[in-house]
């Protein structure tokens, strides 16, 4: 098949989270089974001096955006066999210190920025001579491609292919005052409460939700949990309108780039049948971020934006109940700068017991994966997460709240001991984590259990080449009875 992506970030030219990941491994994923995959996504600051061998396009367009008119230029980047990158250029946009935001701040023309990125990605999917079999969208940033190709239809673009919307994230709709919709050069007709208008503003993901003719979600729990008012973000009944187009697709894993055995990063190499390496990897840790270097004490790491979303507050009252104990407990995260003092002041009433770091690291996420004994993730909702799938790779042991993606992930230490890979807990409250924390600590004072449950967690397999299959058959299907709208 061929299949066309589109989203703001891709890995490894562009991140800010899971998203990224996802894009990149799927398309990788893709073309590895044999198939054709295309990315479309913006030419960031810095991604052409990175990507020497990105190449100019001889292709200008210039495309409406409300009143005006808007000029890109396209490059691309054949990434292997089967996988090609076209990026967008449009300085302006997205030559830029940061993708979304600086400095906390979200930039203040990004309906802007992201629709006209919508407007070339169906301006290519249209107009390019290899014809896409399915346009698949991520995200609010390119939900309204949908619509814009629904519209082109009417257009005269004779028969465009499926479009296929996956949500890696309701909470994040890209809603933007009403007025943006002009941008759109959409018919009124669009913006209405079945379509893009949401109480007056627009909401691209809602658009996306409208008009894909299928849409995806990245684990089956989240699928199920979005239709619910909970955690439907205000989109639930639209969502359960589309229950019959919608299914969920646990994100798979890249394990050429998470893996313990193939990895410039870590110290030492380690397999679930050779674990002497991790150890090494856990001094250097404790080394790297000051902590007294002894093997003994139980080292609990977090990878993580800073967000409402991944549960910092039981976290931080989870941590300061616990901590009296023999642990100890790094950070790398980045976010609210609220949620940043919270995890400085902990790390200042338990000195030696508790190092933060902050700001984005590739390198130090994977050795805090390799360093550490537990990894925490306690998020409030989480629609797939990575982290702990990484975690459970690295052989060590992930401790989640039982929601969205991390309860499809991990198989819970005191439900099944003989398959458990990690630990479990359901309230969302401090209590709970801390009572899961304590788990975590009798289960590290049992070296025999403790290395059972490694050795289930580094078999575990969440290999894209399990999911692509998933994401072919829905391609396939839709491709074969087209939805009618
Ligand atoms: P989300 O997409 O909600 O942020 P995921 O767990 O799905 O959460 O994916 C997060 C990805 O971003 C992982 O690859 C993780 O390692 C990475 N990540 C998050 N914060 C940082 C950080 N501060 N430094 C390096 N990597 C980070």
């Amino acid at each position: 098949m061929k299949i066309l992506l589109a989203s703001s970030e891709v890995f490894p030219f562009s991140k800010t989270g899971g998203l990224a990941d996802m894009v990149g491994a799927l398309a990788r994923a893709l073309a590895n089974a044999g198939h054709e995959a295309r990315v479309i996504t913006p030419l960031y600051r810095g991604i052409r001096e990175k990507f020497p061998a990105l190449r100019k396009v001889d292709w200008y367009f210039n495309l409406p955006l409300g009143r005006q008119y808007v000029p890109a230029e396209l490059w691309e980047l054949d990434v292997a066999r089967g996988l090609k990158i076209y990026f967008i250029d449009q300085p302006g946009y997205f030559d830029r210190a940061g993708i979304y935001q600086e400095n906390n701040f979200s930039y203040a023309d990004n309906a802007e920025r992201y629709i006209f990125f919508s407007k070339c990605v169906v301006h290519l999917a249209r107009y390019l001579a290899w014809r896409a079999d399915v346009i698949h969208v991520h995200d609010w940033q390119v939900a309204l491609v949908p619509a814009l190709v629904m519209q082109q239809k009417s257009e005269g673009w004779g028969n465009p292919p499926p479009t296929c919307l996956t949500i890696h994230n309701l909470a994040y709709q890209g809603v933007f005052s009403g007025s943006a919709f002009e941008l759109t050069n959409l018919p009124k007709y669009f913006f209405n409460t079945e379509g893009a208008e949401f109480f007056g503003f627009l909401n691209c993901l809602k658009a996306g939700i409208a008009f894909a003719d299928f849409i995806t979600t990245v684990s089956p729990r989240y699928a199920r949990e979005i239709t619910t008012e909970e955690f439907g973000c205000g989109l639930d009944g639209m969502l359960r309108r589309r229950q019959k187009d919608m299914t969920g697709i646990l994100n798979g894993v890249d394990y050429s780039e998470w893996n313990t055995t193939k990895n410039a990063y870590l110290s030492k190499p380690y397999s679930a049948g050779r674990m002497a390496g991790k150890k090494i990897n856990k001094l250097e840790l404790q080394r790297q971020f000051a902590l007294p270097v002894d093997e003994t004490i139980p080292l609990f790491g977090t990878i993580s934006r800073l967000a409402d979303q991944k549960g910092v507050d039981i976290q931080l009252g989870a941590l300061a109940e616990m901590l009296n104990t023999k642990m100890q407990f790094v950070l790398l995260g980045s976010g609210s700068p609220e949620y940043e003092r919270g995890y400085r002041d902990l790390a200042r009433h338990f000195p030696g017991k508790v190092a933060v770091r902050f700001g984005y690291d590739e390198t130090l996420a994977h050795q805090i994966e390799a360093g550490c004994d537990f990894f925490l993730m306690p998020s409030r909702f989480e629609p797939c997460g990575l982290n702990q799938m990484y975690s459970l790779r690295y052989g060590t042991i992930p401790i989640v709240r039982a929601t969205g993606g991390l309860d499809d992930s991990v198989v819970d230490w005191t439900q099944n001991p003989r398959l458990a890979t990690g630990i479990k807990f359901t309230e969302y409250t401090s209590r709970a984590l801390a009572k899961a924390i304590r788990k975590a600590l009798v289960l590290h004072s049992q070296p025999k259990l403790l290395n059972a449950c490694r050795k289930n967690a580094m078999k575990a397999d969440f290999s894209w080449e399990k999911t692509v299959h998933e994401y072919l058959a829905v391609y396939m299907k839709y491709k074969s009875e087209r939805t009618k709208y």
